[in-house]
């Protein structure tokens, strides 16, 4: 059996990137930018403004009274010019008056007809924006290298940009197998099931970033697993086919893979997931993942998910990971590395995880529950109350 890191490091080997596309900067989140590298074209914001409703004065006039000679509103003309004793009123966002160097709020001044006193002596440059504050024209600034969040899509608004240049979606082709399995919503006859793992993994593909394709299922039939698998690799980037792929008399994937292609391993020390089919046809990687929903989903976050973003360019699975502590036993099988299905909460001890509900690999109600995977190593047969372990922070990410 291969260790997770070993299978990790050799499904990750030789995974190229998909192409670049232009899309509209508003359908742009959770895409990844081909080169998150930006530079700015001009100045943001691109004139000095006001950062508070209030009136645009001269700081040299000190605490003297000054008469208001217009007006300057954000969008509208351009205002007149602040000369000695006199303020423009001015709202927040709007150009600077020439001649004005800094701001008196309205809560500082003190009205009365057409002028106004100061409650307080107003200093240079406060609460004006000055131009170039965000950015300079030209400098280079380099976005995180993840899924574009909606800070990010603002960002890049306020810069000008209508458009960017993001990575395709990996396309993935998600193949249920099993004759017990049914579509949702049918009449179920005595022996047969839902298939869950179809749409959880549609699920999972997006939010790790790709574009699922979810093919016909295909019973427990050498002959039409095949067919199924051969259409299913055309135009996609990664095939990954569910339940088949263990030693029972009717698995049937792991040898439909291996007559269409290459197989390159199918047992990891993993729990829950144990039988994972690796292979190739052709230049499609093909991931056979187990049929169980909840081992099905826990491998795909452990592998599938990390190789879309590496088609994306990105590294990781882009999660979060905290050291939890764990006050209960928790059984495994000695001989695996658990993932188990946990409730993280903070205290003031910091995190500390819960079983989330039986860790038996066919509950989804655990994971579904769960907002954390707790890592407990090869080894131990049981957590050990007190201790604390590494836990992978689950989340909607695109
Ligand atoms: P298998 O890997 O085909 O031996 O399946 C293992 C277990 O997972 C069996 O109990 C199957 O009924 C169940 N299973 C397989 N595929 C699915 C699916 N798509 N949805 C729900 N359960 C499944
Ligand atoms: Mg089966």
């Amino acid at each position: 059996m291969l260790s997770v890191d070993e299978a990790l490091t050799r499904l990750l080997d030789g995974v190229g990137r998909t192409d670049g596309e232009t899309v509209a900067l508003a359908e742009a989140v959770g895409r990844v930018l081909v080169d998150p590298e930006v530079v700015a074209s001009a100045d943001v914001p691109p004139f000095a403004n006001s950062a508070m409703d209030g009136f645009a004065v001269r700081s040299t006039d000190g605490a003297a009274d000054r008469r208001i000679v217009g007006e300057s509103r954000a969008g509208g003309l351009p205002p007149p010019e602040v000369t000695d004793g006199t303020a423009v009123r001015i709202m927040t966002g709007a150009p600077m008056p020439p001649g004005a160097d800094s701001v008196m709020p309205v809560e500082d001044a003190v009205e009365a007809g057409e002028s106004i006193s100061a409650a307080t002596e107003p200093r240079a440059g406060t609460h004006v924006r000055p131009a170039g504050l965000d950015f300079v024209a030209g400098q280079r600034i380099r976005l995180e290298q993840g899924p574009l969040t909606p800070s990010a899509i603002g960002l890049l608004a306020a810069l000008g940009r209508g458009e960017v240049q993001v990575r395709r979606r990996p396309r993935v082709a998600i193949l249920s197998t099993g004759d017990e399995l049914r579509d949702v919503g049918a009449q179920l006859a005595p022996g047969q099931i839902y298939d869950a793992n179809a749409p959880a993994l549609a699920g999972a593909v997006r939010d790790a970033g790709g574009q699922p394709l979810v093919a016909a299922r295909a019973p427990d039939d050498p002959q039409v697993i095949e067919e199924r698998i051969r259409g299913a690799i055309e135009g996609a980037d990664l095939l990954i086919a569910s339940g088949g792929v263990s030693v029972g008399d009717h698995d049937h994937v792991r040898t439909v893979i291996e007559q269409l292609g290459t197989l390159d391993f199918w047992r990891i020390a993993v729990q829950p997931g144990k039988p994972l089919a690796f292979g190739r046809i052709g230049d499609v990687p093909i991931i056979g993942l187990p049929g169980n929903p909840v081992s099905a989903l826990v491998t795909f976050e452990l592998f599938v998910r990390p190789m879309i973003r590496a088609m994306l360019g990105l590294a990781g699975d882009g999660r979060l990971r905290v050291d939890a502590r764990v006050d209960e036993e928790i059984a495994k099988d000695p001989g695996r590395r658990a993932y188990l299905r946990v409730r993280l909460d903070s205290s003031d001890d910091g995190f500390r995880a819960r079983s989330a509900g039986g860790q038996g690999s066919s509950q989804l109600m655990p994971l579904a529950l769960a907002n954390a995977l707790l890592v407990v190593p090869e080894g131990p047969s049981v957590t050990q109350p007190g201790a604390r372990y590494e836990a992978i922070v689950l989340g909607s990410s695109s």
